[in-house]
């Protein structure tokens, strides 16, 4: 389950500035050494606060966000647009 974003303002769909906010609960594996692996990380919670569109800068109301699914078509590339 992924989410896009596409700018209205400009019609970028690649690139963002996203601020969020991730609670996670992982599995702390340390070695003997003090060493550590973090494995096992699920996501409990994950709050998109702001998503900014890194060509003409518009936030908020100018970034639509999109279900993969409606863009895919089967390639995962969506189609640009003019
Ligand atoms: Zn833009």
């Amino acid at each position: 389950m992924a989410t896009r974003y596409r700018c209205d303002a400009c019609g970028n769909l690649t690139r963002f500035d996203v601020v969020a906010t991730k609670r996670t609960r992982a599995f702390h594996h340390f070695s003997v050494g003090g060493e550590l692996t973090v494995e096992d990380e699920e996501i409990l919670d994950h709050v998109v606060e702001q998503v900014t569109c890194r060509w003409c800068g518009a936030s908020s109301a100018s970034i639509q966000e999109l279900e993969v699914d409606e863009l895919s078509g089967g390639t995962g590339v969506p189609e640009e647009k003019s």
